[in-house]
């Protein structure tokens, strides 16, 4: 299929070809005629699959005719998170140059009065993460009762960051008669649930399994003792072609203490998650995409929606605690045709989660042995399976998330706003937690003093002997 069969305007077109596309992707194939024809879309689909174009550019094509009035946006996307909301802002930008269409960009971080400003020139895009939205219509700048088009992107993501009783609240204040496009990337129970309440006989547009990874992406595990994670990951750097890399952390404060390590060694790293103000993060992701940055240390609130096509390998320096998790972090490698690399950092205590991910991809990774493993570390897949939880622990983790979600129900604004600037790591995880076992300090002053220090792998870190049976 080509662009000009979907019907799109002849502006929205010059702008396609403009940006370099020259067919669309399947999501997009599917699902414009249907957004164009005024029919809910129900999309599942990943990042990288070409969807935030999905819903814009048939959205710039509805909007074309008409204006939009002062405090009354004529269509809504909701977004988890800033970046994320900012990225569809820049994407507007790029395929509704050609037109004479406004937006307004509602997200924490950033003054009330620009946006409040913005609103009332009139938006016919309002483009918002959950929290912000609900403060602005608190205080009466926006009204969402001329709402054409609701767009809720990132549903599965919303819930996992407890948005679910904001977006309830959002979609009672848009008339009943709006067009709704939902979109996921897995369809957990609670999300199908919130299908059949918000859309109405929605066309299903399905690109992709939400467990597949990409085949353009080579996996690996590697096996670390926890003490020896610094090093190995230094040693990776030094021995892959990393081109520009993210490393993935599960933990915000392991973040700041990976970022001074690595930049004591010299290495041009930058950071990125949830604690940072909205002029922060965009600028550390600025760094990182412009190339003065060749290493971004990250929380999971980084591992989805970011466009930053370059990304050459993926590090999780902590094995995911949710496997989904997994998928969306290595699915920032490998993008629009590229090789990637994704390689895993585990040690013994992670056999679980390891084991979840497999079966969530439905193929086991590739474990790469060092020569000389401690004996504390497991790279064998039995071993790996002696290591499940405790049932106990299942219940405990089970009984605190149910316990942060009563509790995010009754969110208060300030709250909202805190909590869109945060990871959303459920405080159940960290109820599980062993204590961090930090590095030995001398390995985060400079480089050499470290080799001193070591244990386990010893003087030398040994290559890792890549595609070792299993
Ligand atoms: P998304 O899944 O919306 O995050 O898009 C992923 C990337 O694909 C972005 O860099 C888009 O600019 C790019 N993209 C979207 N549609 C197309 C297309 N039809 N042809 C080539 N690249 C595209």
């Amino acid at each position: 299929m080509k662009f000009d069969e979907l019907g799109l305007a002849p502006e929205i077109m010059t702008a396609i070809n403009d940006a370099g596309y020259t067919t669309p992707t399947p999501i997009q194939a599917e699902a414009i005629p249907h957004v164009i024809a005024g029919r809910d879309v129900l999309g599942i689909a990943q990042t990288g699959t070409g969807k935030t174009a999905s819903f814009t550019l048939p959205m710039i094509h509805r909007l074309m005719k008409g204006r939009a009035k002062a405090r009354m946006p004529r269509t809504l996307i909701l977004e988890p998170t800033r970046e994320l909301a900012a990225q569809v802002a820049d994407n507007f930008d790029v395929y509704g140059k050609n037109t004479k269409l406004t937006k307004a960009l509602l997200i924490g971080g950033v003054s009330f009065g620009d946006q409040e400003k913005a609103i009332m020139r009139g938006a016919d895009v309002l483009i918002a993460t959950p929290g912000r939205l609900l403060d602005h219509v608190e205080r009466g700048g926006v009204l969402l009762r001329g709402v054409e088009v609701l767009v809720i992107d990132e549903a599965d993501r919303m819930l996992d960051m407890g948005f679910i009783p904001d977006i309830e609240r959002i979609v009672k204040l848009l008339p009943f008669t709006r067009q709704t496009l939902f979109f996921s990337a897995t369809m957990p129970p609670e999300i199908t649930r919130l299908t059949q309440q918000f859309l109405s006989a929605p066309a299903r547009v399905e690109v992709a399994p939400p467990s597949s990874t990409n085949d353009n992406v080579s996996q690996r595990l590697i096996s670390v003792p926890k003490t020896q994670k610094l090093k190995t990951l230094k040693k990776l750097f030094d021995e892959e072609d990393v081109t520009n890399g993210i490393i993935f952390c599960n933990r915000k404060r392991d973040i700041g203490d990976l970022l001074n390590a690595l930049q004591k060694s010299g290495y041009p790293a930058v950071s990125l998650h949830g604690d940072m103000d909205q002029h922060m993060r965009l600028k550390m992701l600025d760094k990182f995409k412009g190339g003065e940055a060749t290493y971004l240390i990250a929380s999971d609130v980084a591992a989805r929606g970011l466009d930053i096509p370059a990304v050459s390998h993926v590090f999780n320096y902590d094995v995911p605690t949710h496997a989904e998790d997994y998928v969306h972090r290595i699915g920032r490698t490998g993008r629009a045709g590229r090789k990637g690399a994704a390689i895993t950092l585990f040690s013994k205590e992670d056999g679980k989660y390891i084991d979840a991910i497999e079966k969530l991809i439905n193929r086991k990774i590739d474990v790469v042995k060092s020569n000389d493993t401690p004996d504390d570390v497991t790279t064998d897949k039995e071993e790996k399976a002696a290591s499940k939880p405790h049932r106990k622990n299942d219940g405990d983790k089970k009984g605190n998330e149910k316990g942060e979600r009563k509790g995010l129900a009754a969110f208060s604004k300030n709250k909202r706003d805190k909590k869109e600037n945060s990871d959303a790591i459920p405080k159940a995880l960290h109820a599980n937690d062993k204590p961090v076992q930090k590095e030995p300090k001398t390995d985060n002053s400079t480089g050499n003093a470290s080799d001193k220090t070591q244990v386990g792998f010893g003087e030398n870190i040994p290559a890792f002997l890549k595609n070792a049976p299993e």
